[in-house]
């Protein structure tokens, strides 16, 4: 079987720029892409083989050899070619697409083979929000104005004046990389090393945009939407992809990373999943019973008051706790009640109680059910 031309493969001329052989392949990788085109087969073998082509033509080197000596010159040798397999053609990605494809993950990295332009990566940003329980329990949307470096819109983020005062590096073809060949005795060494004249990002500014300064960045507003999920708590903290300042020179953007506050509620206390509030009945009420009410975070709700409730008794009100952020549900609303006794007394009121000083029902007798406070504190607590 002979094979194709690479040039014919992506749609080149043979003496096209690095740029233009740049820009060929990533249409052809986008157009053939596997995760547009499932289960084609054809689509497949057009992906690896603009992906081959590339790696040729995107390497001086390699291309000069191809030149020369057509597909033969690329056989054997330390600095030949092999097969490419999917992986190898994700891991060039970080070359060609820079943040543009986010799901493959990994390749601001750097690393494999070697042979890799500098990517420059925004710093991440890091903000706080206050939420109240009840923005907890929903969940919320929250937009928030955030100052941080933002891609200079004068030159496109390129440094560049007018976004087009460059040129791709003479030095390394535009790949940021430069190869070094030295003869030895066990034949040919190649060695790769970043690029002098452009730093590794395979471009050389001629005429510095004005705005930024030739940095790609300026410092700048942004008002960005976050949508926090129901049941956060207090020190956690989310992360926003692409959200932080944005890199010099069309890089890849830093992330935002929120950090949850929480606000303390007039009257409600969480705890965990379970929220706690603390209820104060008057003796009659404890003693005669009564129906009072509580608030929740929806609402007040009624709740009845058993005759001879004791302090320290503990009423749970079912699901009106906060959800948990991995888990269905909701937590409880714990309603402690405490029996308040009068701090100061009319003289009428002192007589009517010297007279139940005595009263055989008001000393007090309590039964095991009231003396577990230990115990009762490990049920709701644990
Ligand atoms: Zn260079
Ligand atoms: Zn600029």
């Amino acid at each position: 079987m002979t094979k194709k031309d690479y040039y014919e493969i992506l749609g080149v001329s043979r003496n096209a720029e690095a740029d233009e052989i740049k820009k060929a392949y990533r249409k052809m990788a986008i157009k053939f892409h596997p995760d547009k085109n499932p289960d084609n087969k054809d689509a497949e073998d057009k992906f690896k083989e603009a992906a081959e082509a590339y790696e040729v033509l995107s390497d001086p080197d390699k291309r000069a050899r191809y030149d020369r000596y057509g597909h033969d010159g690329l056989r054997g040798g330390a600095s030949g070619f092999h097969e490419m397999n999917m992986d190898d053609i994700f891991s060039q990605f970080g070359d060609i697409f820079g943040s543009a494809f986010g799901g493959f993950g990994g390749f601001s990295g750097g690393g494999q083979g070697g042979r890799r332009r500098a990517v420059n990566k925004g710093s991440n940003l890091r903000v706080k929000v206050k939420l109240t329980l009840e923005d907890i329990l929903s969940g919320v949307e929250k937009k928030i104005k955030v100052t941080k470096y933002i891609s200079c819109t004068s030159c496109n983020g390129t440094g560049a004046k007018n976004g087009s005062a460059f040129h791709s590096c003479s030095t390394c073809h535009g790949t940021g990389q430069v190869t070094r060949i030295t003869n030895t005795f066990l034949g040919q060494m190649q060695t790769a090393s970043t690029c002098p004249t452009c730093s590794g990002e395979g471009q050389v500014i001629t005429d510095k945009c004005t705005t930024c300064f030739g940095n790609g960045v300026i410092k700048g507003e942004e008002v960005i939407s976050l949508n926090i999920p129901a049941g956060v708590s207090e020190g956690m903290q989310l992360s926003v992809s692409g959200k932080g300042n944005a890199a010099a020179r069309g890089g890849i953007n830093g992330d935002l990373i929120v950090a949850i506050e929480e606000e303390k509620h007039a009257s409600l206390q969480r705890d965990g999943e379970n929220l706690i509030y603390e209820l104060f009945l008057s003796f009659p009420e404890a003693a005669l019973g009564s129906s009072v009410e509580v608030p929740t975070l929806e609402g007040k709700a009624k709740i009845k008051i058993e005759a001879g409730t004791q302090s320290g008794k503990i009423l749970r009100l079912k699901n009106k706790g906060l959800p948990t952020i991995n888990r269905y549900g909701r937590g409880d609303l714990l309603v402690s009640i405490s029996v308040w006794v009068p701090r100061s007394l009319s003289k009428n009121e002192k007589e009517m109680l010297e007279g139940l000083l005595h009263s055989e029902n008001f000393k007090p007798n309590p039964s095991s059910k009231d003396r577990g406070f230990f115990d009762r504190m490990k049920e709701y607590f644990q």
